[in-house]
């Protein structure tokens, strides 16, 4: 009966990022801002006053601008003025830099290819086959559900050289979830400081880029990278599948830094 059901489906296995998926831009990213004059009409004061987690606010011209690391993905700006705000799609979102997380972009390409190449020099020997360590560092659950969702058979990212480990000593990313509890600092830092170099830590979810919505507090820190050293910062309330997995292979340079859309050179190196 399996075996029938399994020829007669086919391999549901996504070919992602080497292959177009259809459902790669499905789903739902962090509000970010429309081009156009709408945006330029809106009072910055005014559009801030929509958010709950003051994730919008003005540029030093008086723009709208949008902290994607702050964004819990709660709608309202996306309701209240469609004209001015949208879902961002893509799912090659995580950065390199937290700056970078602000839209529309502030930092410089020079800047930014910089730390991208330190990057890639240091991780240069994990190409292909990278071990993944995740801790909870006070997470709803939410990214939990995302990333284990990557050892299913439609993600399946062994297909990638990836793959999770128990022990820190054995992992060579870092990712880390939740708004970095403060009863979980010791142990973060103890699994961090445990991992040999080159490490990388990503941060995984707008509530340990940032702190979420209960941060500050005298529970939580302002996100993981008061913890740890973070590499590669993930957004999203939780990110998906597509976007971790993004996160992942940014990491060790098998796609391009804030590239966006792949090009179909990147596409085959993400193999
Ligand atoms: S979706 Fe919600 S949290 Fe995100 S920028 Fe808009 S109002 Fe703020």
């Amino acid at each position: 009966m399996w075996v029938l059901r399994g020829l007669r489906n086919g391999v549901l296995t996504t070919g992602w990022p080497g292959r177009p998926d259809v459902y790669a831009n499905a789903t739902r990213g962090p509000a970010t801002v429309k081009p156009g004059p709408a945006a330029a009409a809106l009072p910055a004061a005014e559009a801030a006053r929509l958010c709950p987690v003051d994730a919008i606010s003005a540029d030093q011209d008086g723009g709208i601008r949008v902290d994607q690391g702050k964004c819990i993905l709660c709608g309202r700006c996306v309701a209240a003025r469609p004209d001015v705000f949208a879902w961002s799609a893509d799912p090659h979102r995580a950065t390199l830099t937290r700056p970078e997380l602000v839209v529309p972009a502030a930092e410089s390409p020079d800047a930014l290819r910089e730390v991208s190449d330190r990057l890639r020099v240091r991780t240069r020997a994990l190409r292909r086959s990278v071990h993944l360590r995740h801790v909870d560092a006070g997470s709803d659950g939410s990214e939990e559900w995302e990333i284990m969702a990557l050892l299913n058979p439609v993600y399946d990212i062994h297909r990638l050289g990836l793959f999770f480990t128990a022990s820190p000593r054995h992992a060579d990313i870092l990712l880390v979830t939740g708004a970095g509890a403060r009863g979980m600092a010791g142990p973060l830092r103890e699994t961090y400081d445990a991992m040999p170099d080159p490490k990388v830590v990503i941060a995984v979810g707008t509530d340990a880029v940032g702190g979420g919505i209960v941060s500050p507090s005298y529970a939580v820190s302002g996100g993981v990278g008061d913890i740890v050293p973070v590499d590669v910062w993930l957004p999203g309330s939780p990110p998906s599948p597509f976007a971790i997995l993004s996160a992942l292979l940014t990491a060790v340079g098998r796609i391009p830094a804030s590239a966006g859309p792949l090009t179909s050179a990147a596409a085959g190196d993400a193999r």
